[in-house]
């Protein structure tokens, strides 16, 4: 079995917190053991972030693209063994897992091309002044990834940090360290400076919490529950640590009566079971208007019983076991809330038990009908492939409805109506939303959180500003005095 080290400072060293295994969800048998950091491997990974930023923030431009690149083109060689680790590790199908991977590299790919155009600005001020702003590296950032697209949430953190000049300390989520474990490899063979790029792993509850609240760190980016990204805001306010947060999610799937009938169909089942439901933008809550409410039902149903789950390994799996048992424990029971609080169930709401899956954590895609927004399983995340149906009959209702949450992360509207579709992704508050399709995370277009769903936009432009200070130079080329009192 493989054993997975630590990362710092350019070596696999041991973790002085233990070892512990990983699990395939497939069938819950171990597949590699990796070390666990203790508080002094986090201090000596800070440390040597410390000195990594000051090597990778003097590094030329053209240098800092073509080691990059090398990272780049390392990934795209590894692709199938990196697919591979992930589908094991998380149990996503490996048409998925590859699909991530090569998104992945579209992300690294998109930020090597900032670069070089990280730009400040001429700003007219006062006369005889001339003003520029720069844009600076911020320094050591804790780069925190949960475990539903652990190599792919990682590199959309790891590649703005990098293309902008700081250095990083990564810890994966402790179900799904191994990708970022192979990372490291890459970053070493690709020449990437010892010290820029460090690996952690660890409860978050100890290893975590005590990584954001480093006085050597100065930045974090995290992605995961919105109820973590609320103690790390507290965690880091001490040092006041610049924080992004991309968090939890209860998007809204909203099907007019006038949509291509047969697209809304196939996209709302894309848009809740991919990757078994465990995506922060998964459309959770389907809204269906009443005048096709039982056809759609009746057409959604029968693609969901289609729906192809076995072993993640297989070429033609669509859906996975969840991550772990745990996750699937917390799952069900919020499905047996959901019944217990009113909802009808239409399909699922089981573990599959049958065959060769048995001992995995397979769940199958589950229907829930509500009507009520009190129901547990309308108001709260559940992470897994359980979709709750309502019908609606007005455009105002279901505004209304879609904004009932205390998350804003992603939204999806089927319509042929271009007026309609514009009132309503205007009026509905989320930091994404898609019109006849289910696609949101595309590089190039911010991501990320209204409300609870967290503050930063990742995957665009706009992560250079979340990833850089920047500084206001005022020069004085008047022959006025500089000391206005004229003393
Ligand atoms: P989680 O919050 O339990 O853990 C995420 C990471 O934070 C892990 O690495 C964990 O070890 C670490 N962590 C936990 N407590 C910590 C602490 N006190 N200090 C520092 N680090 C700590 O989330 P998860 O269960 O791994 O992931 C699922 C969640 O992630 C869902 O809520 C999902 O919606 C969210 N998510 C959001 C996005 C997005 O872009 N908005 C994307 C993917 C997942």
């Amino acid at each position: 079995m493989n054993e997975y080290k630590i990362f710092i400072n350019g070596n696999f060293v041991d973790g002085r917190g233990g070892i512990s295994e990983v699990i395939n969800p497939h069938d819950n048998k171990p597949i590699a053991k990796y070390h666990i950091a203790s508080k002094e491997d986090v201090d000596l990974a800070v440390k040597s972030a410390r000195e990594g930023f000051k090597k990778w923030r003097n590094f030329s431009i053209n240098r800092r693209i073509r080691i990059l690149q090398n990272l780049s083109k390392l990934m795209q060689d590894n692709l199938d063994k990196l697919a591979q680790i992930e589908s094991l590790n998380v149990g996503k199908p490996i048409s998925a897992s590859k699909g991530e991977i090569s998104a992945a590299i579209a992300v690294l790919d998109f930020y090597i091309g900032a670069v070089n155009k990280i730009m400040g600005e001429t700003i007219p001020t006062l006369p005889g002044l001339f003003n520029y702003t720069i844009r600076e590296p911020i320094g050591v950032c804790a780069l925190i990834v949960p475990w539903n697209y652990p190599l792919m949430l990682t590199m959309w953190k790891l590649s703005p940090a990098l293309a902008c000049g700081n250095s990083v300390i990564i810890k994966p989520a402790s179900w799904t360290p191994l990708s970022a474990l192979e990372l490291a490899q890459l970053c070493k063979e690709a020449g990437i400076p010892d010290g820029v790029v460090n690996i952690i792993t660890g409860p978050g509850s100890s290893i975590g919490s005590y990584l954001v609240s480093h006085e050597g760190v100065d930045k974090i980016s995290f992605t995961g529950e919105t109820k973590t990204g609320a103690e790390i805001m507290k965690l880091a306010s001490d040092t006041i640590k610049r924080v992004s947060l991309e968090l939890g999610g209860k998007s809204a799937n909203i099907v007019f009566d006038d949509a291509d009938f047969d697209d809304a169909v196939n996209g709302s089942i894309w848009a809740i079971y991919y990757n078994s439901g465990q995506s922060c933008e998964a459309r959770s809550r389907l809204f269906v208007h009443k005048n096709i409410y039982d056809k759609f039902l009746s057409a959604f149903l029968k693609k969901t019983k289609k729906i192809k789950i076995s072993n993640p390994l297989n070429k033609d799996t669509q859906m996975g076991p969840l991550v772990s048992k745990v996750h699937l424990a917390s799952v069900h029971s919020l499905v047996e809330k959901g019944i217990e609080e009113g909802a009808k169930l239409i399909y699922g709401g089981k573990k599959v038990e049958e065959g060769e899956l048995k001992d995995g954590n397979y769940y199958y895609p589950t229907i829930l009908e509500l009507h009520s927004t009190e129901n547990v399983c309308f108001k709260e995340e559940i992470f897994g492939p359980v979709v709750v149906v309502m019908p609606f009959e007005s455009e105002e209702e279901v505004i209304k409805l879609a904004n009932d949450s205390k998350y804003g992360l992603a939204g999806t509207i089927w319509t042929r109506d271009v007026k309609r579709a514009i009132r309503v992704t205007n009026a509905i508050r989320t930091g994404s939303i898609t019109v006849n399709h289910p696609l949101t995370a595309i590089p190039g277009l911010p991501f990320g959180g209204y409300k609870q769903s967290g503050f930063g936009r990742e995957l665009s432009l706009d992560a250079i500003d979340l990833f850089t200070e920047k500084k206001s130079v005022i020069y004085k080329f008047s022959e006025d005095p500089v000391n206005p009192w004229g003393l």
